[in-house]
């Protein structure tokens, strides 16, 4: 069975439908990369997953559980969910410590204590152990998404949805950031991701969906629909932006 499976889901804003009767699948353990035009549906699909996003049609289950019921709720599938935005969104004026284990802590009812615990070792496991006194402004802009990716991570999510996380970066920081997703990818961790990156996505996916109109057009391994694409308007993409 599979952790993650939306079926049939529809998105509309203003009566313009942003996904249409899109399904998809995500096995454990696997990483799935979103890519597709800007306007596509890719930050939609993943704010639906999350519930920052109602669908207006369609079922999204997470572990067997309709996560779409009206009766779901948010902050819980959040807790399951984790999902780190293109613009890494720390608290200025709170320690790196402070800004991950804040949301476990007032939204989650963890124990303070046994979160600190956690969020340390995850940014020891991630190279981070010696930042975790500092302010986001003393860190570059690839150690503050490293941080978000943490505060994502601290409440050991099943699933992590990663929107753009390299897009607001300078180029030379992106590389850490990737291989901070790699060695996640290696550890087991499910992952859904949009991307421009085509050569990241190529390595680091299990498999690639191309968006077109809120509707999936192709999906497969990477080296098909990316080296071998079968439908027109993935070969159109992929050859503007390459
Ligand atoms: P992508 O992430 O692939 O660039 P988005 O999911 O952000 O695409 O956007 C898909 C479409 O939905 C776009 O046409 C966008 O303008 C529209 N859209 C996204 N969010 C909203 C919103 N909150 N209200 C109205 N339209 C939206
Ligand atoms: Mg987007």
């Amino acid at each position: 069975m599979a952790l993650l499976s939306c079926a049939g889901i529809r998105k509309e804003f203003g009566g313009h439908v942003v996904l249409d009767d899109l399904s998809l699948d995500v096995a454990e353990h696997q990483v799935v990369a979103l890519i597709g035009t800007s306007g596509s549906g890719k930050s939609t699909l993943l704010r639906c997953l999350n519930l920052l996003e109602r669908v207006d049609d369609g079922v999204i289950t997470l572990d067997g559980e309709d996560i779409t019921d009206p009766r779901a709720d948010p902050d819980r599938v959040r807790r399951r969910i984790g999902m780190v935005f293109q613009s890494y969104n720390l608290f200025p004026h709170m320690t790196v410590l402070d800004n991950i284990v804040l949301a476990p802590v007032r939204v989650h009812s963890r124990a303070p204590q046994q979160a600190r615990v956690q969020a340390r070792e995850w940014l020891d496991r991630l190279g981070l152990a010696d930042k975790a006194l500092s302010y986001p402004d003393r860190l570059s802009g690839g150690q503050q998404q490293r941080v978000a990716i943490v505060r994502a991570l601290v409440n050991e999510p099943r699933l992590l949805l990663l929107d753009e996380v390299t897009s607001a970066l300078d180029p030379e920081l992106v590389g850490e950031v990737l291989s901070m997703i790699r060695d996640l990818k290696e550890s087991g961790m499910t992952m859904v991701l949009a991307t421009h990156e085509m050569g990241f996505a190529r390595q680091v996916a299990d498999r690639v969906v191309f968006l077109d109109g809120g509707r999936v057009i192709e999906s497969g391994p990477p080296e098909r629909v990316l080296g071998d694409p079968e439908q027109a308007r993935t070969r159109q993409f992929l050859a503007r932006i390459i």
